[in-house]
């Protein structure tokens, strides 16, 4: 009684019909993408910009990868939704809140985004920035559903290409659920008809 476990089990939530990546192999990942990612900014002074909500864990993870640590990093999140409440299809319009406290003018800027789905929101946001002055964009997201995109864009890191399937976990929800499950698995439909 209150002993505490050698291991910790992590078990499939009844609602996710497949775990796509574990936590483990999300683990491995982020921490390549972090080494790149600090060899290419080491001298940029980035500014790395998390979008809220889906990306915090991600966001979490992948700052404290990029070691060395670049002179000059900051970062920031602002918000951005194309799904509004419970829907899975993101054809509702995309809302921005660009509140960074940051000045963006003559900054390199790393987007970092959880998934890019049709891109519209990551096109949107792009145009934003530079519109604002930033010196470069660069774009670096957990999944990549590539089949669905809509616009001509490409991001400069990518973590995982993502089936065209509604996944949840590791900060992306259905809904404001799920974001807490350490892996990225697909979510069973009868949980969101
Ligand atoms: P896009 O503008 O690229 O179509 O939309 C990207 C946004 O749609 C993501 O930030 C995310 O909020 C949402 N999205 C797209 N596909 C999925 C998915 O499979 N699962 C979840 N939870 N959100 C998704
Ligand atoms: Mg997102
Ligand atoms: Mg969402």
């Amino acid at each position: 009684t209150g002993a505490r476990r050698a291991t910790v089990v992590s078990n499939q939530h009844k609602d996710i019909s497949v775990i796509l990546f574990s936590e483990k192999v999300v683990k491995e990942r982020t921490l390549e993408m972090g080494r790149e990612l600090a060899a290419d900014f080491a001298e940029k002074q980035p500014l790395i910009i998390g979008t809220l909500n889906g990306a915090f864990v991600f966001m979490a993870d992948l700052v404290r990868a990029i070691d060395p640590l670049p002179d000059g990093l900051q970062m920031d999140f602002l918000r951005a939704s194309s799904y509004i409440g419970a829907s899975t299809t993101g054809e509702e319009a995309v809302s921005l809140g660009l509140v960074s406290k940051v000045p963006i003018s003559g900054r390199h800027i790393l987007l970092v985004e959880d998934i890019i789905d049709t891109g519209k929101t990551l096109q949107e946001l792009c145009a934003r920035l530079k519109s604002q002055g930033a010196a470069s964009v660069s774009t670096v997201t957990l999944l990549d559903k590539s089949a669905r995109r809509q616009v001509d864009l490409q991001p400069d890191y990518k973590g995982f290409e993502c089936p065209d399937e509604f996944v949840v976990g590791y900060g992306l929800d259905y809904n404001e659920h799920y974001r807490s499950l350490p892996y990225i698995g697909v979510l069973r439909p009868e949980c969101y008809s």
